[in-house]
């Protein structure tokens, strides 16, 4: 065997049993008894079944040993069995000259009703290798079957030649297997015309060995059952090249996804190849089985053009889905990634804009999913205008929303890029009004740019990660728009891991709580500490609140991280108590906590559980958390109140509200700003406001806090304003617990350090 074909086999391959085929088939060619009704003695019945008890062979140890194809061989070898049957069953009736005819009317159907076992197969096949056929392409099939046997009947009725003078039962199966054969080869045809030919040389012997067998059956109708040698040659070579595709590896080939669009354009031929036969017919008063056939022929492969143009719309409305946002009908997050790619691949210069609106969660909280969802579309509504032809918007999921520009390539890039982040912003700086509030749901928006050309173009992925760091950026400066600079952004860009390392972080214990005192001026007495968040990175070091609470705050980590804090803080407030350090703790909440209505129920519980009484502990909230959702916010705030727990307004004076609130709130402190606090002795107009910020809270019974004192002389002017307590790195930094611990031992907590 040569060493070519021995590298192609199978391993194991049965090449004996192939020696055998091969042989019996030349044999069968020899003693011109390819026909198995010319059969005339034993040794005849030997030679044309040993070729196809040979080939059945193959087959079936193909299908049992190549599992993935299986389906595929299987199918044929139980067609080949069923012509194995026929030819031997026929050979045999061949032998006595009162079955002769009996034979030969009948083995012509042998093909026909082995057809669907093997059109299956080669379907199967089909689908392995390309994207042409549908497994259950049978009523398309037998359809085309019987379009071809419509067109074969007006040709044979046409040509008046021996074939139409010839018996029905003579001809009708020998037309009925030329049709069956034409569509096996125009199947498998299929298979090199989509380039599979080169990968798997299989194909052309099945394409030969399907070939030769119509080329057998075309001879047959055409001499009316007198093929001569073309009847005896044709059959060994479709037994001898279907046996060698059986033993031969397998091609490379991946198995490709249905398209119905294929067996479409297949039912849509048969449908036009049987309207022309029932068209020329009645023209050339044909009629008959020709007519017969066309009408099935069209009847089926409507009844599949039918099912097909349904399953095109689903797979229509599958991959709008798979592409757009169901909530907002914009593209989503793979769309526009797709997008990206061909726009960076064709070397468009482009810009990415994300935004991440700032007040999302808060607005989702306060007024229900109905109304966020409805906030969602209205801001793609807002944002369309922006587009300009060409451009994509999208959905990224959540709050986070991108657009897609092109950007002219004459303009000046980044200058082009951050005009479309400002019109973005600008566009949702506007409040929406939503079930009667007025909210305002600002955005932060960061840009990045590809100039595509060989080298200025980026991954989508890349491009994203660019836009979400700017973004980040922005949000966390609060400018509002970022464009992504790759010097500055260099290493924040590894903050979307820096979000997963703090999920882990608040499962693993790595927050802790650093301890800044709080004196009472007048007595020097430490009359409180303030608990402030820290975070030991295991590879960054200790880091502070601003490296990491805007990431908590965009990522919904606020709930959790809020609770971790507020359990360390009570649980280290109890255990000084029970030491004898009695200092009340100050934890600071942000603006998602103070929508949460369990809140306060889980810090009665947390209260409870370490034994501290509720005047041990303070709320600190900013002024804006509070105008977030007034109504809401102000409920849970009552809520922690009617604990027993101080209310504090930390950074006053940063914000923009009015003090109205201060009058309706169950505030019982206010933190005088640090800027205040620095500016208090160069500033006469600061003084100003500190001084009547002081007398104001005095008469509203709140007590003031001075934040950021870090020189004795401030610390003095504060106290002649009487001011009541003072915090900064005068009295102490921020301090771990055990150091605190010491330094309130020193100093002695409660007691006058003046
Ligand atoms: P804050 O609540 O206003 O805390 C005071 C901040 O001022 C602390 O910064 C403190 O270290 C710093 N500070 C205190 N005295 C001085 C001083 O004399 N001079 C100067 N320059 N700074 C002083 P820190 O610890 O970096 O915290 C920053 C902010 O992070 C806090 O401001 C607070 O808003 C937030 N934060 C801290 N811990 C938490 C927490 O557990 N939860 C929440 N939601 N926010 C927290
Ligand atoms: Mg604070
Ligand atoms: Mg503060």
């Amino acid at each position: 065997m040569p060493g070519l074909l021995r590298r192609r086999l199978l391993p194991g391959a049965p090449s004996r049993v192939l020696a055998v085929v091969v042989v019996a088939a030349a044999a069968a060619v020899v003693a011109g008894t390819g026909r198995p009704v010319a059969a005339a003695g034993s040794l005849e019945v030997l030679a044309a079944g040993a070729p196809y008890a040979g080939l059945l062979a193959i087959l079936a140890w193909r299908a049992r040993t190549v599992a993935h194809e299986r389906n595929v061989w299987g199918r044929i070898a139980l067609g080949v069995a069923l012509m194995t049957a026929a030819v031997v069953v026929g050979a045999v009736l061949g032998l006595f000259p009162e079955t002769r005819e009996v034979a030969a009317a009948a083995m012509p159907w042998a093909p026909v009703v082995a057809f669907p076992l093997v059109y299956g197969g080669v379907v199967r096949w089909n689908r392995l290798s390309t994207s042409l056929a549908d497994p259950h392409d049978a009523l398309n099939g037998s359809s085309a079957v019987l379009a071809v046997l419509a067109v074969a009947h007006t040709v044979v009725q046409v040509a008046a030649g021996p074939a139409s003078e010839a018996a029905w039962w003579a001809v009708e199966p020998a037309l009925a297997q030329f049709a069956a054969e034409f569509v096996l080869v125009g199947t498998v045809c299929s298979l090199p015309f989509l380039g599979n030919m080169g990968r798997d040389p299989r194909t052309w012997l099945v394409v030969t060995s399907f070939g030769a067998s119509l080329a057998g059956s075309s001879v047959t109708l055409v001499t009316a059952g007198q093929p001569g040698i073309w009847g005896w040659a044709t059959e060994p070579v479709t037994v001898v090249c279907l046996a060698l595709a059986a033993v031969l590896r397998p091609g490379r080939a991946e198995p490709q996804p249905t398209d119905p669009t294929a067996s479409t354009i297949g039912a849509f031929v048969v449908i036009v190849a049987s309207t022309a036969v029932l068209a020329g017919g009645t023209l050339l008063g044909v009629a008959g089985p020709a007519t017969w056939c066309a009408a099935l022929a069209t009847l089926g492969s409507s009844v599949r053009l039918l099912t097909n143009v349904r399953e095109l719309a689903v797979l229509a409305v599958t991959r709008r889905e798979a592409l757009t946002d169901e909530l907002t009908g914009l593209a989503n997050r793979r769309a526009l990634l797709r997008r990206v790619e061909e726009l960076s691949g064709s070397g468009a210069p482009l810009a990415l804009a994300l935004l991440d609106l700032d007040k999302f969660k808060e607005v989702n909280d306060a007024v229900g999913h109905a109304a966020g969802d409805h906030l969602l579309r209205m801001v793609a509504a807002r944002l369309e205008p922006v587009l300009r032809p060409g451009d994509v918007l999208g959905r990224l999921g959540g709050d986070e929303f991108a657009v897609l520009a092109l950007i002219d390539a004459d303009a000046p890039l980044e200058e082009s890029a951050l005009r479309v982040a400002r019109r973005l912003h600008d566009r949702l700086a506007e409040p929406f009004p939503i079930e009667g509030l007025v909210v305002h749901a600002a955005a932060s928006v960061g840009v990045t740019t590809s100039s595509g050309g060989p080298d200025g173009s980026s991954s989508p992925t890349q491009l994203l990660r660019e836009a979400d760091v700017a973004m980040y950026d922005a949000k966390r400066s609060g400018a509002g728009v970022a464009l992504y600079d790759s010097e500055r952004h260099a290493d924040s860009s590894g903050h979307l891991a820096l979000v997963e390392e703090l999920r882990t972080a608040l499962s693993d214990g790595q927050l802790v709580l650093h301890h800044q005192p709080q004196l009472d001026i007048a007595s020097g007495a430490t009359v409180g500490v303030e608990a402030l968040v820290r975070w030991h990175h295991p590879v960054r070091g200790l880091l502070g609140p601003g490296e990491f609470l805007p990431l908590a705050e965009v990522h919904g980590l606020m709930g959790v991280l809020t609770e971790e804090v507020l359990t360390q803080a009570i649980a280290q407030a109890a255990v000084w108590r029970r030491s004898g350090l009695a200092v009340p703790i100050s934890v600071n909440l942000s603006a998602s906590n103070l929508l949460d209505a369990g809140l306060p129920g889980r810090v009665a519980g947390l209260l409870a559980e370490h034994g501290l009484p509720p005047g041990f502990l303070v709320l600190e909230v900013t002024e804006s958390v509070l105008l977030t959702d007034p109504d809401r916010s102000l409920a849970v705030v009552g809520a922690l109140a009617d604990l027993g727990a101080t209310v504090s307004i930390d950074d006053f004076g940063t914000g923009y509200s009015s003090l109205a609130y201060l009058r309706d709130l169950p505030v019982a402190e206010l933190k005088l700003d640090r800027s205040f606090t620095v500016d208090l002795l160069t500033e006469p107009r600061t003084e100003a406001i500190v001084a009547s910020t002081i007398e104001l809270a005095h008469r509203l019974g709140l007590r003031v806090v001075a934040e950021g004192v870090e020189d004795e002389a401030t610390l003095r002017h504060l106290q002649s304003l009487h001011c009541d307590t003072s915090q900064g790195y005068l009295h102490s930094r921020p301090l771990p617990a055990d150091r605190m611990e010491q330094w309130l031992a020193r100093t002695g907590a409660g007691t006058p350090v003046h």
